[in-house]
């Protein structure tokens, strides 16, 4: 079974559209490890007012940089990504492939068998979910598929709202959790 660890909860308030107009914007996405075996994973390294604030945080469950052996981006919004660059040793996986280095290849269905990739386009054409077998049950690190618990319907971002729906049906069919890409998780009600 894999662990799924949230790292930093993402937040935003891109949603509270009369605030904006006082207040700067703020978003970081949430940003998550997850462990398989020999795997080390962090999904969407995000954007952060420094990133020895995630440094700490992988301190905190006895991990150097150097450690994270793939990172995954469940979209290539620049909130998600920001950071990528600080794990240069790491391959890292999209929707474009899986990168080694310059190279790359077609991107595989699944990482172990409890960790599968799933396509959750509609937010943007390039969003996937990463699904992981836990002992609580499946964990859908979603990304933008849902921004967070109980946020709008409209999402004002989505490319195909229409498309988003369908993926937004497929992340709750197949998830007992979800880890959403600006806020805490939550339990899907069945
Ligand atoms: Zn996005």
């Amino acid at each position: 079974m894999a662990e799924v660890k949230i790292l930093v909860e993402g937040y935003t308030n891109a949603d509270a559209k009369e605030s904006l107009e006082t207040t700067e914007e703020k978003t970081c996405a949430t940003i998550t490890l997850v462990r398989d075996q020999n795997l080390v994973i962090i999904v969407d390294p995000g954007v952060l007012e420094s990133q020895n604030i995630l440094i700490d945080k992988l301190k905190e469950e006895g991990l150097n940089i150097s450690d994270i052996n793939l990172v995954f981006l469940t979209h290539s919004h620049i909130d998600h990504y920001r950071n990528i660059g600080m794990f240069p040793r790491a391959k890292t996986l999209e929707y474009w492939g899986l990168w080694e280095g310059n190279s790359s290849q077609d991107r595989p269905e699944s990482l172990s068998s409890d960790i599968k990739i799933i396509s959750t386009p509609g937010h943007s054409n390039d969003s996937l979910t990463l699904l992981v077998n836990t002992i609580h049950g499946v964990v859908a690190i979603c990304g933008d598929v849902f921004w967070k618990e109980n946020y709008p319907e409209l999402d004002a971002y989505a490319n195909d709202m229409e498309t988003l729906k369908k993926s937004r049906q497929q992340v709750l069919a197949q998830a007992d959790w979800v880890i959403p890409g600006h806020g805490k998780m939550f339990k899907v009600v069945k």
